[in-house]
């Protein structure tokens, strides 16, 4: 849940972000407050377990409440499968694309 406020003195529009379990506000540290991917909720780390995407290397991997990714098994599961099937093709597209330019480089090399 985001809310908005404004304070007056500022006149800075600032977001207040509260947990969807409890209601609390969730106070900034150098954490940013945890955010599911999939409902968007925000949660204290003491009032819902926030799994990381397994596969995920960059600095910030997308984050699943408990819920949500025990919801998600079976999505996962496909998402993996078509994970798979992309670089597959990704690689089929590559080798297609480096005969063609080899083709093209022999036949000029004919030509000459
Ligand atoms: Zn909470
Ligand atoms: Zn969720």
């Amino acid at each position: 849940m985001t809310q908005t406020t404004e304070t007056k003195a500022e006149k800075v529009a600032k977001a207040v972000y509260r947990c969807d379990w409890c209601g609390k506000r969730i106070t900034f540290s150098f954490f940013t407050p945890r955010q599911c991917a999939i409902c968007g909720r925000h949660g204290h780390y003491d009032c819902v377990q926030f799994h990381d995407e397994p596969n995920d290397g960059g600095d910030y991997p997308r984050q699943y409440c408990d819920e949500c990714w025990k919801l998600g098994a079976e999505s996962r599961a496909k998402i993996e499968l078509l994970e798979e099937a992309i670089e597959k093709e990704e690689s089929h597209w590559h080798i297609v694309a480096q005969k063609a330019v080899y083709d093209v480089q022999r036949k000029n090399i004919k030509l000459i």
